[in-house]
């Protein structure tokens, strides 16, 4: 998906990997949290939205570099865009990104896995560093949920089979291995399919209707996928 430029994207290197930042990124989580930072009690609502976005962007931009990390050790270079709730690493070139099925289930593993070791690090400081008083400035407890949730749920969630979550990748990588790429890929997306369908309905019936909403637009998607793939063989 190529996004164009707005002006306002922040661009910077980290290990010598691009990242750019898209202005709908901090737009994004600005909604995400707007809404609840009020209720917090200690420390300033505006300090606290700021922390918590700070705490989506690296634990966004850590996921991504699990990515890129997995994608250099198999000699692809990559670039990393931030965009609206999410982001993506891609290749831009080195050996190229052949497909190749345990390359393919390792990338897509290593984004969630960069979160875990994330949401155990944040957990292990938690446990151990001495406890920080309630002050006028910033919510250490909020700041610290939303770095565990983040990077539990988050992770956890993107592992389900479902078409592009990088666990839709996971799958697709064994289908392919299975039947070879064009059956692979045609019971991925049945997978994704039947999977996102059935989560969208229990969103919904639990009234989460954002989520329920993006499982449905997806599994569109997937559904169109599947269309244009079955007139190949
Ligand atoms: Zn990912």
């Amino acid at each position: 998906m190529p996004i164009n430029d707005t002006g306002y994207e922040i661009r910077f290197r980290i290990f010598g990997i691009p990242v750019t930042v898209h202005p709908f990124f901090w737009l994004a989580s600005l909604i995400l949290f707007g809404g609840d930072v009020v209720s917090i009690r200690d420390g300033h609502p505006i300090l606290n939205l700021v922390g918590m976005m700070a705490v989506v962007f690296i634990s966004i931009l850590v996921h991504e570099l699990g990515h890129s990390a997995m994608m250099a050790w198999f000699r692809i270079r990559s670039e990393i865009v931030l965009y609206a709730m999410g982001g993506y690493a891609r290749s831009t070139g080195g050996r190229g990104f052949n497909r190749g099925l345990w390359d393919q289930v390792l990338i897509a593993f290593a984004g969630p896995l960069a979160q875990f070791v994330l949401f155990g690090v944040v957990w292990l400081v938690v446990r151990y560093a001495p406890p920080i008083p309630p002050n006028s400035y910033l919510s250490y407890d909020a700041v610290i949920f939303v770095a565990l949730y983040c990077n539990f749920v988050w992770p956890l969630l993107n592992l389900l089979p479902i078409l592009p979550l990088d666990g839709g990748q996971i799958c697709q990588g064994f289908t392919r291995m299975i039947q070879g790429q064009y059956r692979g890929d045609v019971t991925a997306l049945w997978i994704s399919i039947i999977t996102g369908g059935v989560l969208a309905v229990l969103a919904i019936q639990n009234r989460i209707y954002f989520g329920g909403i993006f499982l449905i637009y997806i599994t569109i998607q997937n559904f169109q996928s599947l269309d244009q793939r079955s007139g190949r063989w």
